[in-house]
């Protein structure tokens, strides 16, 4: 016990390297790097963790990990317990605090993920203008040109990212702002509010108070007469007094339906920009952002593998590393193809597996091979056919992940050992065989599976 007193942070250090045999290398560092140790008490490590979600993520992960290590390096008796850090105070809490002659924010208004910033969105000719122009917006908020700035495009395309990105970056520039950022449900879910307890004169004053207000979506205005009205006299006494605005939208303004005429004229007076679902590269590019973001170093030939399968949509990228890195948690596995092979195809709906089956390989590897399906697939043990054979039980294993058995039944009913037998040998002489390496990636690649 004196040991760990003298020097708690070695002692759950060397806890750590102890955790590092035993999980993926990305596991520690997405949960455990981030871990300060803060002190020891009632014989119990005392580690703070940076909110609420890790800290469930690692007690429901990995508690039996941490006891057992501890109780290997230390003693039965000692243990652990996680706090959440407490938030720092941001600076304009500060100023708020000790300046009472400056206005204070109203809380809940000043909701900004300060994740979105401009500084880590990814640009590309899919949302270049886009991002100019709320960059512009954010730097000089009231221009006349840009008002109101409206953001229009599909889903998970990065409107809302660039619409906290003009608010944080504008806050950064003057930390005075009232910014008023809300998604155009809470302001009609508000707006209800305030008619049921008779506070309009409130709400009103609330909105229009704003420096710069952000209301995401819209498009959810639609149909609904009285909060478009109450919108519509908030914007016109902002839009007077030099106040920026910037609305998000599923569509071009000038198409949507269910909107006041007059709403959509006041609209036609600023800029509309849109996003575009992005190409390839800039596919490849936010992969690599959003690995790196989450502690994540996958091979460049597997994100291209998510970047080919997954075109449309950014969250849904962002979704895949998510998911990849939550399975390989929960599974305790490092990523390997089987396992982003499984992940993508969930998110396409299957598309994948569909493209794919023993067939088509055996086809691929016949053609690649100059040994026929028939032989393939039969008895012979020649050694080029044994080998084309070995080839593709190889593929099917590592692309679709094929159940050993049925491997062995496919070609030719050979049982699983023969299947092992086969893996292993194509497995060492890819790493020694430079003939057989771009063999298989050729074969992969034609599959449209280009991992390495
Ligand atoms: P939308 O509001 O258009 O539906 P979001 O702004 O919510 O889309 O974006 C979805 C996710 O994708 C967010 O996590 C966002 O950070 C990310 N994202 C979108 N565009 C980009 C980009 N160009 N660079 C980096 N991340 C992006
Ligand atoms: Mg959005």
């Amino acid at each position: 016990m004196d040991k760990i007193k003298n020097n708690i942070v070695g002692a759950w250090k060397s806890v750590c390297l102890d955790l590092e045999k035993k999980l993926p290398r990305h596991a520690i560092h997405a949960w455990f790097d981030p871990i300060t140790v803060v002190g020891f008490q009632k014989k119990s490590f005392v580690l703070e963790v940076p909110n609420q979600f890790s800290l469930e993520w690692i007690e429901s992960h990995y508690k039996d990990e941490i006891t057992l290590s501890i109780e290997t390096l230390f003693d039965k008796q000692i243990k652990y317990r996680l706090l959440v850090a407490k938030e720092k105070d941001t600076s304009s809490n500060v100023r708020v605090l000790t300046e009472p002659h400056i206005r204070p924010r109203v809380k809940r208004f000043n909701n900004l993920n300060s994740k979105y910033t401009f500084g880590n969105f990814i640009v590309g000719s899919n949302n270049e203008f886009a991002k100019t122009a709320a960059e512009s917006v954010s730097n000089n908020p009231g221009q006349q040109n840009f008002n109101p700035l409206i953001i229009y495009g599909g889903v998970g395309l990065g409107k809302t990212h660039l619409m906290h990105a003009i608010g944080n970056n504008s806050l950064k520039k003057n930390i005075n702002l009232n910014i008023v950022n809300i998604t155009s449900e809470q302001f009609t879910l508000d707006f209800v509010n305030s008619l049921r307890k008779n506070k309009t004169i409130e709400f009103a004053q609330n909105y229009r108070s704003s420096d710069i207000l952000l209301i995401d979506d819209i498009q959810f205005f639609r149909g609904k007469e009285q909060t478009q009205e109450q919108f519509f006299h908030t914007f016109n006494v902002l839009y007077q007094s030099g106040k920026q605005i910037v609305l998000t939208a599923d569509k071009f303004p000038g198409e949507m339906k269910g909107l006041q005429s007059r709403l959509l004229s006041r609209f036609q007076s600023g800029l509309s920009v849109d996003v575009q679902p992005p190409n390839f590269e800039v596919r490849v590019a936010i992969l690599l952002e959003k690995a790196e973001q989450n502690g994540l170093t996958l091979d460049y030939s597997i994100i291209e593998f998510i970047a080919r399968h997954i075109k449309n949509n950014i969250r849904e990228l962002e979704g895949t590393i998510i998911r990849l890195l939550a399975k390989s948690s929960l599974l305790n596995i490092e990523i390997n193809n089987q396992l982003v092979t499984e992940v993508v195809k969930e998110r396409v709906g299957g598309r994948i597996g569909n493209e794919i089956s023993i067939e088509n390989i055996v086809k691929k590897v016949s053609e690649m091979s100059s040994v026929t399906e028939d032989d393939i697939v039969g008895k012979s043990r020649k050694m080029e056919i044994a080998e084309a054979r070995q080839v593709s039980m190889f593929l099917c294993r590592d692309i679709m992940g094929t159940s050993l058995n049925n491997i062995g039944m496919f070609f030719g009913g050979r049982d699983h050992t023969t299947v092992m037998h086969a893996l292993k040998t194509i497995t060492e002489k890819q790493s020694t065989n430079d003939r057989m390496k771009r063999m298989i990636s050729s074969i992969r690649r034609e599959l449209g599976f280009s991992f390495l």
